[in-house]
């Protein structure tokens, strides 16, 4: 919690520093960590994840100048200038904020002049997904400002457009609806086509350790996976044209099916991992705790099945279910590098971080990061109406 209005008093600070007075309003988005579902986006099924104490916040005010966006993202060097009549793609961080304009733009919506300043805590290009909480902070500081409702749903879709059409990345949307819905003590089961959120009772701490490796393999092997998933699909549809996504096919249709060996092994894959989802979500609906072992189930799955871990990433997840209280443990996100994320008693998962971090470094040289988090809230208004914190 002082955490999180640190970081809204930063945007404020870094505000008044880069503009001068007070911002009108200090809204935060929330990055996130993905419980379980991995690599199910993109195939019609359903995640679990949580938006975590890792947060941007966005400072805004309008000025009366030419429709421009003033903004100022701490450490990244000076105010820089959006024009929203020409909005185009720089390969740099204002990318994110001028994707959402230009789809706020796109919708109808006329944004007037304003001036933004960005602080954060999430880390960047950790697999926590710094992107989606700055578009989806600035999308909804910009709604508030105006006087929107934050049709939260909306906004996130809307952000996921930004990052796919105007930065090139071909996001699914749990990131950006993880950012805008989350609930504190609450893990959101996400279905995408069409995207709902349903909030679950999930007041557990989980532990997310970052391998520090980077991601080198995911742009292409990501790629290679989703023609993977067609194929797979493709092949069952020969058996069944009436099947509507992968993850809705049953593992008869796929045993009928005749395809590669290791499209077959991908698609397994995916349709246990939609099942694991499910169960979980009964469990915990019923007050049960996280099964650990499904997340273990969902690791192996992964590992073995989607060959998306990586030797880091089993490293991690094998030291911590040898620790004393640890029920479950799995790689999140897209794989190849990124997080690791560990279940267990709080203060079993404490005790792990140090000696994790420092075996971790000694065996695979690389020092990890770790961060103890419960579920959080997305996107949310920090300080209003001139309020000055
Ligand atoms: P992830 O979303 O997993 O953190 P991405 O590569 O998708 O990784 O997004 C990271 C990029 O998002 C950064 O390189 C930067 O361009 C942009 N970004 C995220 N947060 C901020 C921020 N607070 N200020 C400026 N740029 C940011
Ligand atoms: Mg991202």
């Amino acid at each position: 919690m002082g955490n999180d209005a640190m970081i809204a008093e930063e945007a404020r600070d870094h505000f008044i520093k880069s503009f001068g007075g007070e911002p009108t309003l200090v809204v935060s988005a929330a990055g996130r960590v993905n419980l379980i579902g991995e690599h199910v986006d993109y195939n019609g099924g359903e995640a679990l994840p949580i938006a975590i104490q890792r947060r941007t916040a966005v400072a805004i005010r309008r000025h009366d100048g030419a429709a421009t966006t003033r903004i100022n993202s701490g450490g990244t060097g000076g105010v820089l200038t959006l024009d929203h009549a020409r909005l185009a793609r720089k390969r740099k961080w204002t990318d994110y904020p001028a994707g959402v304009l230009d789809q706020l733009i796109g919708a109808g919506i006329e944004v007037p002049g304003i001036e933004v300043a960005v602080a954060s805590d999430v880390p960047s290009g950790s697999g926590l997904s710094s992107s989606a909480a700055l578009e989806v902070a600035f999308g909804f500081a910009v709604r508030s400002l105006l006087g929107l409702p934050p049709e939260r749903v909306a906004l996130a879709l809307l952000c996921q457009q930004a990052e796919r059409q105007f930065v090139g990345v071909p996001c699914g949307a749990m990131d950006q609806l993880s950012a805008a819905c989350g609930e504190r003590g609450h893990a959101l089961y996400m279905h995408f086509d069409p995207a709902t959120v349903r909030p679950v009772p999930f007041t557990e701490s989980v532990l997310i350790v970052d391998t520090a490796v980077p991601r080198s393999l995911r742009v292409s092997a990501y790629s290679e996976r989703v023609d993977e998933c067609a194929a797979a699909l493709a092949a069952i549809r020969v058996v069944d044209p009436a099947v509507p996504s992968l993850a809705a096919a049953s593992m008869e249709q796929l045993a009928a099916a005749t395809m590669d060996p290791i499209v077959r092994r991908r698609a397994r894959h995916v349709i246990s991992e939609c099942g694991r989802v499910r169960a979980v979500v009964d469990a915990l609906a019923a007050g049960r705790r996280f099964p650990g072992e499904l997340a273990v189930a969902s690791h192996e799955s992964l590992r073995d099945d989607y060959a998306c871990s990586s030797a880091e990433l089993d490293w991690i997840v094998e030291y911590a279910l040898r620790a004393p209280g640890v029920t479950g443990a799995r790689l999140t996100g897209a794989g190849w590098g990124g997080c690791a994320v560990v279940f267990g008693e709080p203060g079993a998962l404490e005790a792990l971080q140090h000696p994790l971090i420092r075996d971790y470094e000694q065996a695979m040289g690389h020092k990890a990061r770790a961060w103890l988090v419960t579920a959080d809230d997305g996107a949310r208004v920090e300080a209003g109406g001139g309020a000055s914190g």
